[in-house]
């Protein structure tokens, strides 16, 4: 018989920390934690291929599994000395889903299940608290109303804020236990009338409408939304946890509340959260009243006036402190943890790795190194690398005066200029027209999602440092300001109203998500530093990993950005970039226009002395690392001019005719310019090229080994070569001026000359092609374009059909199709290193920056990726979680 539930409670469970897959993320924890004897409320967990199951019959629970939540409730009535259904002395249940990796907000839980007409009185009873009962009873009929039944919960809200105001009460922990009954009736009375049907009093009935609910909520519309945002596959289902309640509403006693075990803002030790008297369930993060600090130390910060959990239950926090600080330890990484207090007692309902910003996660890394909690490999490979992203976020110059019009929690740090809207759908649709926007909300939802990827920050005026905004932009790294109650949203008339100030729809305003500050206008910024944790990190990830990285840097301000975020060469300079700058755009046309070698090398003679002190300038930033030139690559009609005034121009200055000029440019005219005169079929049809392009480099290199006192080992890389007679025509001409520039200059420097593979002939000829090449470095746009057959500027055109209808996964362009390019990749290097063993290989293709293809590299065993400047952390840090991979594979083999 399959086994679909199991069971957690009284210091044992069936399950643990490994069965994450089985038991979803929360019920594995759930069970862990049972398990090392913290106080869990007792329970059970039906696995997620009970979901699978769902779907594939019918949306029909398997067979055996309603025995065997039966028996496990049997357990949870064990322990609890209460029954599920008993009118005197009621079981009440959590159901809640639990997915294998955490979907906030997507799925739905159901509280206080098991309560109807009859066991309301026993549960009133039993806890001497009528309030208590008749709140649970109504907050249940809301939430299996919402969850099971489909009712909208504003339409609850709204019967509520009724009432409410006609007993004259402002919170909901004003209300007696008459108010509330009086309440639940007119919300029975609004169901039967809006589903023909009484609410189910059956308990059993609610049970299993609330786990089919769970199962159901996995394929309602957030849930595909998030999983498609976040790759996760439809086929893992959700599990579904059912739980003893436990009650943080039992009056001034009790309390529910929510906690990071580290700041998961900065990283800092100290215990973060809030929590909410008198409440239960989402009340604290959903803002309804202003949630309490937990140590008085946050309180003092905060300025709040009511007292922390520290101060007002001083044993219950002490208590939850130290299994703050187990749970630390045991699983070595700071946790997000839901807690409730009942009469003083304390029981904890979840725990899971804590969400964080890479600032936080950078400082958590290195403290805990030096707790000796974890390795520093382990550090290291706990880095998101493309999280790094956010660490270059702009923050606001501190020496500026900042014009305030409200402010709010700093709910994810940087800076973000734009444009209000208020709405996800116009935050999309001005992302599209290339807008820059502030997404400003009362709150966000799940529906929110679009247009926060869409934004650069966002405001809401509503909700705690735990809202569903603050928690996805943290995640996105995008800053955000939340709970801005100084400021209002008039929807209706499309306002945004701050101190002293009404503004509307398409003002500018600035965020400071590291103050939480409002600011009108744009406002200077400063780039970040990256120092501290951040250069810590860095330099474990140096000291690990085997792959150099190098950047590809065209001018010496790309080279300064990457040697300062630590590139180690140039793996790529594409010459062509020169060319196109200022005033040598014409001599360029002159040269290719001209009508035979005399016009050409009077054209190149005035291109050298520019091309050498380009040069001179790279090499020098570069300070004796190796650096990469490739020769000039692209089509020639990118630099013919085109319009009649351009044709003019060039024409006067080479003395040409209008008209003939007009008639050579036509006869450069090319069919599939990708395809055709480019690469080093241009240094072999015009050498002089090449030539001057070798002069320009061995010159500059003699002229920087002078300067710096450093040797300069150029290296020159040709394009395109698919035969070897191609680049051996190339080489020879090299080696040519090589012999020359070292003569006229007296002194002798090495230099390498290789090529990129970039061209399907060229990977499957690499042993051959190896005997004249020095270097390899694939050039993955090209070798992409190539393999594939299809053009990267026209890609666009049909590869998201290709991945909406699931013909591909991913956009070869940018993550590397390892099954086809990167086949040629690994061929090309075994056989290129069959004739010439020590040869250096690289990468300078945009994927040089991926992290997946980064590991690929690391694979194939490359020397080096390169990659464009801001991308060098990114790929600093990747290398080196790919050599650890490989180490603890290794060690595993
Ligand atoms: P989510 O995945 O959205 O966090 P949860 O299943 O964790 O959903 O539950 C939602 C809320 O209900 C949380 O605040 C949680 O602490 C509370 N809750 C869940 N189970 C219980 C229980 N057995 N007793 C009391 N509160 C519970
Ligand atoms: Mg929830
Ligand atoms: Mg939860």
């Amino acid at each position: 018989m399959e086994k679909w539930v199991y069971t957690f409670g009284a210091g044992l469970a069936e399950g643990g920390a490994g069965d994450v897959e089985k038991l979803g993320g929360k019920g594995a924890n759930l069970a862990e934690m049972a398990g090392l004897g913290l106080p869990v409320p007792p329970g059970l967990t039906i696995i997620a291929d009970a979901c699978t199951h769902f779907y594939t019959h019918q949306r029909n629970f398997p067979d055996e599994m309603k025995t065997q939540v039966l028996d496990g409730i049997g357990g949870i009535e064990a322990i609890t000395g209460r029954t599920f259904g008993d009118a005197r002395n009621p079981l009440l249940l959590s159901v809640r889903s639990g997915a294998r990796s955490s979907m906030p907000g997507m799925m739905d839980t159901v509280l206080n299940l098991g309560l109807n007409d009859e066991t309301v009185q026993g549960l009133a009873h039993n806890a001497e608290d009528d309030r208590f009962a008749w709140d649970s009873y109504r907050r249940f009929i809301q939430m299996y109303s919402d969850v099971v039944l489909g009712l909208d919960h504003e339409i609850f809200e709204e019967i509520l804020d009724d009432e409410k105001a006609r007993f004259g009460h402002e919170f909901d922990t004003d209300m007696t236990a008459a108010e509330w009954q009086h309440v639940t009736r007119i919300y029975k009375q609004m169901i039967e009338d809006e589903l023909g049907e009484p609410f189910p009093q059956d308990p059993q009935v609610q049970l299993w409408g609330a786990i089919g609910a769970v199962f159901s909520s996995w394929m309602n519309a957030r849930a595909v939304t998030y999983r498609q945002l976040h790759n996760i596959p439809v086929h893992w289902g959700t599990a579904v946890n059912v739980q003893a309640m436990v009650f943080g509403n039992l009056g001034s006693t009790s309390a529910t509340g929510v906690a990071f075990t580290r700041n998961p803002s900065t990283g800092e030790k100290e215990l973060y959260g809030e929590f909410l008297v008198n409440a239960q369930g989402e009340d604290v993060v959903a803002g309804i009243r202003t949630p309490q600090s937990l140590t008085e130390a946050a309180r003092l910060e905060s300025g709040y006036d009511k007292p922390a959990m520290e101060k007002l239950m001083p044993e219950a926090f002490a208590e939850f402190l130290a299994i703050c600080n187990r749970l630390e330890t045991h699983y070595q990484d700071m946790q997000d943890v839901e807690f409730t207090i009942e009469r003083g007692k304390l029981w904890m309902l979840q725990t899971r790795s804590g969400k964080r910003t890479t600032k936080a996660a950078m400082k958590i890394a290195v403290d805990m190194v030096a707790e000796g909690l974890i390795s520093e490999d382990e550090a290291v490979s706990r880095i998101e690398p493309s999280s790094l992203d956010q660490l270059l976020h702009p923050t606001i110059d501190p020496r500026v005066a900042r014009e305030v019009i409200g402010s709010g929690l700093p709910a994810s740090p940087g800076a973000a200029t734009g444009e209000i809207v208020f709405t996800a759908e116009d935050a999309v649709s001005a992302k599209e027209e290339g807008r820059k926007v502030i997404l400003v909300r009362m709150e966000t939802s799940p529906e929110d999602i679009h247009g926060m990827h869409a934004a650069e920050g966002v405001l809401t005026t509503r909700g705690g440092m735990t809202s569903h905004a603050a928690v996805v932009a943290r995640g996105m790294g995008i800053p955000c300001v939340a709970g801005a109650g100084t400021m209002r949203v008039d929807f209706r008339n499309g306002a945004l109203i701050g101190v002293g100030v009404q503004l509307k729809k398409g003002d500018i305003i600035t965020i400071d998500g590291s103050s939480g500050q409002v600011l009108k206008g744009t406002v200077p910024m400063l780039q970040p530093e990256l120092s501290g944790d951040f250069a810590q990190i860095m330099a474990w990830a140096d000291k690990t990993r085997r792959m150099t990285v190098r950047t590809n840097a065209d001018t010496p301000g790309d080279a300064r950005a990457a040697r300062s975020f630590g590139a180690e060469g140039i793996g790529l300079c594409r010459t062509e970039h020169m060319f196109f700058e200022g005033e040598r755009i014409h001599v360029m046309r002159e040269m290719i226009l001209a009508e035979d070698e005399t016009g050409r090398r009077a054209a190149l003679d005035k291109l050298l002395p520019m091309q050498r002190s380009d040069f001179t300038e790279l090499f020098s930033i570069m300070h004796g690392l190796p650096v990469t030139i490739r020769l000039l690559d692209p089509p020639l009609h990118e630099f013919l001019p085109k319009t009649e005034e351009e044709i003019a121009e060039v024409a006067a200055a080479m003395g040409m005719e209008p008209r003939a000029l007009s008639q050579r440019v036509d006869a450069l005219h090319e069919f599939n310019p990708m395809l055709g005169h480019r690469g080093c079929r241009l240094a072999i049809s015009y050498p002089e090229i090449a030539e001057m392009q070798a002069r320009a480099i061995f010159e500059a290199a003699i002229a920087a080994a002078l300067e710096t006192g450093e040797p300069v080992v150029p290296e020159i890389m040709v394009p395109l070569v698919g035969l070897r007679s191609e680049l051996d025509y190339v080489k020879g001409v090299i080696d040519g001026v090589a012999s020359e520039v070292m003569r006229e200059g007296a002194l002798e420097i090495s230099y390498l000359v290789g090529t990129m593979i970039e061209l399907p002939r060229a990977a499957i000829r690499a042993h051959v092609i190896a005997e004249a090449a020095e270097f390899f470095s694939f050039g993955t746009n090209d070798l992409t374009q190539t393999t594939f057959g299809m053009s990267r500027d026209d890609a666009s055109a049909f590869i998201p059909t290709y991945q909406k209808k699931g013909i591909i996964e991913r956009d070869p362009f940018i993550s590397l199709d390892f099954d086809g390019v990167g086949e040629l990749i690994r061929i090309a290097a075994e056989r290129g290193r069959q004739t010439r063993p020590d040869m250096k290989l690289g990468i300078c293709g945009e994927h040089g920056g991926d992290p997946t293809s980064i590991h690929f590299c690391e694979d194939v065993g490359l020397d080096y990726v390169s990659c464009s400047p801001f991308r060098v952390p990114i790929a600093r840090l990747s290398a080196a979680q790919a050599t650890i991979k490989q180490q603890r594979l290794a060690r595993h083999a």
